[in-house]
């Protein structure tokens, strides 16, 4: 068994508190994304975990076992970080090796080991190079190779494939899913980049200041967000808010009501571009167009719904032209209804 367990962890640098209380756990063979913008404490929790770095507070439990105080090499976790450390005076094969040779694998089984992970990251060519003679990406996927080729029971990555180009990185992804799933590793994996996290993980962490803001899986952090800053960092449109006023149980938005889950207060309604859809003339929520954009498999439309910026978006063939005003229709089970005071979601 090879589950973590993150207890309150606190980390300070100074007086920064950049990790504030934060408590995780990722199930044996999980796979488990952190999610969240620059700066807000994804590296620095991998980092403790790895034990690269300490916290002034808190505990790490990987397969029962506190590691708290042990040294990297102690945790029984293999690990890629974002600078992809790679052994200059070494070839490809062994780089890949290095972690198998420690190990003290039969040669016969390091050469299997190597060729199946350099197969998967697409390095077979170049197992005789020196790293020098690399890309950037290729020596990312020597790392990633040489992370694999242990078959570890914990990976932890950080951004592993940010220095691809968006072909090789799709294709890698979705190996990487089935590798890790096949070997039943249990890996926490930090990135920025919302696709590679829906896409990856069974759960996601959202990070947003130091706090974990929600975890569900992806579905889950997508379409039930627990707060407006989930709602609208998930998503490409992200999620529209539509500042409405509740009285008597019930608001208007648009010439329609809708029944407020809340009585009386400020609210939002955070409906996803993908949830409205074009209704009959002379019906719905009025929906001022002001700028069309063709994507190939749907029209963005950018306008207003009570002179606030919505996203919508709707099939490719649909007739709608800059400038027009359409109705839109919602289903209400669909709408997020947020605290215009706290921020966060009222189920
Ligand atoms: P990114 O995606 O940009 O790497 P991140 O979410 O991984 O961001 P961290 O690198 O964990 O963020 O940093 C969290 C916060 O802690 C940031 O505000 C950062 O400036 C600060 N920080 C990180 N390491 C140190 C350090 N060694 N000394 C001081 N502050 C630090």
């Amino acid at each position: 068994m090879a589950d973590i367990v993150i207890d309150r962890v606190v980390k300070e640098f100074g007086s920064f508190r950049a990790l504030k209380e934060v408590s995780l756990n990722a199930r044996d063979g999980e796979f488990v994304a952190l999610l969240g913008p620059s700066g807000c404490g994804k590296t620095t929790l991998l980092r403790i975990i790895a034990g690269l770095e300490t916290q002034n507070s808190g505990r790490v439990v990987i397969g029962g076992r506190d590691v708290s105080e042990l040294p990297p090499r102690k945790r029984g976790l293999a690990m890629v970080f974002q600078n992809y450390a790679v052994f200059p005076h070494m070839t490809v094969f062994e780089n890949v090796a290095f972690g198998l040779r420690m190990q003290k694998t039969s040669e016969a089984e390091v050469k299997r080991k190597v060729g199946r992970s350099a197969a998967l990251l697409h390095i077979e060519s170049y197992l005789d190079r020196y790293p020098a003679k690399l890309s950037g990406g290729q020596r990312q996927r020597v790392a990633v190779a040489r992370a694999l080729a242990v078959e570890p029971a914990v990976l932890l990555m950080d951004e592993p494939l940010s220095n691809l180009d968006a072909l090789l990185r799709l294709e890698l992804r979705t190996e990487l899913k089935a590798v890790l799933r096949e070997a039943g590793t249990t890996t926490i994996y930090v990135t920025h980049d919302q696709t590679e996290a829906m896409g990856l993980a069974d759960r996601i962490a959202v990070m947003y200041g130091g706090k974990i803001e929600q975890i569900g899986t992806p579905l889950e952090v997508y379409a039930t967000p627990g707060t407006r800053f989930v709602g609208g960092f998930l998503g490409s449109p992200p999620m529209n808010f539509i500042r409405v006023a509740c009285s008597e149980g019930a608001a208007r938005i648009g010439n329609i009501t809708l029944p407020c889950p809340v009585a009386s207060s400020e609210m939002e309604i955070g409906l996803r571009a993908e949830d409205a859809s074009l209704a009959p003339i002379g019906s719905g929520i009025g929906f001022d167009v002001r700028v069309v954009e063709p994507m190939g498999s749907h029209l963005l439309l950018t306008g207003s719904i009570d002179g606030q910026l919505t996203r919508i978006v709707v099939p490719p063939t649909a007739k709608v032209a800059a400038g027009e005003r359409v109705g839109l229709t919602v289903d209400p089970s669909r709408l997020t209804w947020i605290d215009g005071a706290t921020g966060r979601a009222v189920v």
